[in-house]
């Protein structure tokens, strides 16, 4: 019998990018919540790479700030370079990334966390899952942890990122643990397959940390952040240019290139002693060395982990290959030749539980009140994670009070299509967002996130009342200006017609109508984008409405495939396993047809 038990309404395990932002989402909606984590020291850290967004990352994080999430203003508060990516390209690519100050952030975050009304933040670490069957439903009552206690709580989140089961490879070397430094975690892992979770291997890893004192910046091309910094957070006014710091850009050689394929035989991943996969989209560097053998030269980005340390995040150069042949790559590396590493690079396996075993807002169709958020769910990456983290914490509490859940949709966030793909067609390799995955790219832009998801997120009660005055003056301007350019005239047609012109910008409409050079910067841009892109825009929310045709076509949780005699073995073996909760998910299955959805709507529409 446990002598210590402490009641809560959520129970979050893990406070990394995951952990954190489910819990501030569940507490924000009202529920008790205890987030437990094994070392308070770590809440938040960045396990690899100092940044935070990127190329649609930057769209999710944008879209969690909308949420009233936490990454947005963390970064902001302790980012130390900022750029825009893609800013050549159309408003639909434009992706904000900064790096971190690594330290800097993770206080932040755990700052936020520690003054969250609603919300305990302990250090624990958590053993088991308790379960109990109520009228043959199995459903999550608590965690048992370290030191004879247990935690109760109708609903549990794990999020316990790469740490189950881990093991950290350098060349031979093995030592268990999620992140250098750090610990494993099995009981949990136990759990899983105990209650009958399938749970399969990845594999990730990270590069070596120089020390910035080692390197010769003279010989390295400078990249500095951007003039006029932008922020992530809808609730940062400003950012001060001149507070950024410097990354710098080195590169390999035929030289390096030619070490590792000689080492090859002692890289875990050559060498059989690791047989996971790991994220195609961030290979290790003899990865990149063995696919792409016709280049002999590969950018390396040196970032900064921090203003108040000498660590220099190398990004480009993951690796698991011995000391020795980290040691002597950096050698051969213009700039790098004395470049001396403060960590050793390394790749770690670990467990994941394959995301069809999930339902859209994050809860297992296992065991009732379960949810599974961040890279426990075969993701990668600290945006990913973050997204999957507030829409399970958020539907969490809304399950304690008896709420239906809330999930996004496709068109309505990149959040959206994430949890769609995960829970839709699993993954069999990470899972990172790309662009690409969203086929309405022009609604979700990182500039409109708010216009998206804060109205949604004010109805859910997950913003407070300095979120929702700031969105409603900005849709207050964005009004003003869509009235002053219909009322003004400019060569005899209405502004906004006269706006479409592809040659002429805001600049030269606030010279000739009267008013609008007084709009905000931020309100000024959605209303010119929604007027030069209105063609395109509207096309996408044609097919959005289709979309949404499709998913108003609900399949009951308990339909029965079986019955459709004529439904094809995989596309009935699919959708078993899936469960769709209407026809557009069924659609996105991949090996269901179009023929076997006429089926399943024959049936559902009580035809046969
Ligand atoms: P994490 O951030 O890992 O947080 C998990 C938390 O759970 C930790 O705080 C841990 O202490 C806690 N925990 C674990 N077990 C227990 C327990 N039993 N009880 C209580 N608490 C527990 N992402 C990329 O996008 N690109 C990369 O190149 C990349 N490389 C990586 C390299 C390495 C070596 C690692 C470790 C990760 C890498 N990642 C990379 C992934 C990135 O770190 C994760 O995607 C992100 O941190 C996932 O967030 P999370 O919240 O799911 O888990």
């Amino acid at each position: 019998m446990a002598q210590s038990s402490y009641h809560y309404d959520v129970i979050v395990i893990g406070a990394g990018h995951a952990g954190t932002e489910a819990a501030a989402a569940a507490a924000r909606l009202g529920a008790n919540t205890a987030l437990l984590t094994t070392n308070l020291d770590t809440v938040g850290q960045m396990s690899c790479n100092p940044a935070i967004g990127g190329v649609a990352k930057g769209q999710i994080v944008r879209e969690v700030d909308a949420l009233g999430g936490l990454m947005g203003q963390a970064i902001d508060a302790t980012g130390i370079q900022f750029r825009l990516l893609n800013c050549r390209k159309g408003p639909a690519m434009h992706s904000p990334r900064a790096q971190a100050d690594k330290k800097a952030y993770q206080f932040h975050i755990k700052h936020q966390i520690e003054q969250q009304p609603n919300l305990d933040l302990r250090q624990e670490t958590v053993m088991d899952l308790m379960t109990e069957e109520v009228d043959g439903v199995t459903r999550v009552c608590g965690v048992s942890v370290v030191g004879d206690a247990v935690f109760l709580a109708p609903t549990v989140i794990l999020t316990t990122g790469t740490f189950l089961k881990a093991i950290m490879h350098t060349g031979k070397a093995q030592t268990e643990g999620g992140r250098a430094g750090e610990g494993t975690t099995t009981g949990i892992s136990g759990a899983l397959n105990r209650l009958g979770f399938q749970v399969e291997r990845f594999k990730t890893g990270t590069p070596a940390r120089l020390n910035a004192k080692s390197i010769d910046y003279s010989s390295l091309e400078l990249q500095p952040g951007d003039d006029t910094p932008q922020p992530f957070s809808f609730l940062t006014e400003f950012l001060n240019a001149s507070d950024q710091l410097p990354c710098h850009i080195a590169h390999t050689n035929d030289a390096v290139h030619e070490l590792i394929r000689a080492n090859l035989d002692r890289a875990p991943m050559y060498s059989g002693q690791i047989n996971s996969t790991g994220p195609r989209y961030c290979p290790s560097i003899e990865d990149k060395v063995v696919r792409f053998a016709d280049k002999n030269s590969h950018q390396l980005f040196l970032e900064p982990e921090g203003r108040n340390t000498n660590e220099v995040y190398v990004n480009g150069i993951s690796t698991s290959l011995p000391r020795d042949v980290q040691d002597q790559m950096f050698r051969m590396i213009q700039g790098l030749e004395n470049a001396q590493i403060m960590r050793y690079g390394y790749a770690v396996e670990y467990d994941f539980c394959p995301p069809t075993q999930l339902w859209p807002h994050m809860e297992s169709k296992l065991v009732n009140g379960l949810f599974l958020a961040g890279q426990i769910n075969g993701t990668t990456g600290y945006e990913e994670a973050a997204g999957q983290g507030l829409i399970a914490g958020m539907n969490a509490a809304r399950k304690v009070v008896g709420k239906e859940p809330w999930v996004p949709t496709r068109d309505q966030a990149y959040i959206g299509v994430l949890v769609d793909d995960l829970v839709t067609a699993g993954t069999d390799e990470p899972y990172r967002m790309f662009t690409s995955r969203a086929e309405y790219r022009l609604l979700l832009r990182q500039d409109n996130a708010d216009r998206r998801l804060t109205g949604a997120a004010d109805e859910l009660g997950l913003i407070d009342a300095t979120r929702r005055t700031r969105f409603q003056a900005k849709l207050a301007q964005i009004e003003l200006a869509q009235h002053l350019l219909k009322e003004a005239r400019c060569e005899k047609i209405p502004g906004d017609v006269y706006l479409r012109r592809s040659e002429v910008d805001w600049a030269q409409m606030c010279e000739r109508v009267e008013g609008l050079g007084q709009i905000e910067p931020q309100a000024a841009q959605q209303v010119l984008y929604d007027i030069k892109y209105e063609g395109y825009i509207n096309r996408q929310k044609s097919e959005v409405e289709k979309q949404h045709r499709l998913a108003s076509k609900r399949i009951p949780a308990t339909f029965d495939y079986d019955r459709i005699g004529p439904l094809r073995h995989e596309a009935r073996e699919k959708l078993n396993r899936v469960r769709p909760l209407n026809l557009d998910q069924a659609k996105r299955i991949s090996g269901v047809t179009p023929a076997d959805l006429a089926l399943v709507l024959t049936h559902l529409e009580g035809k046969k």
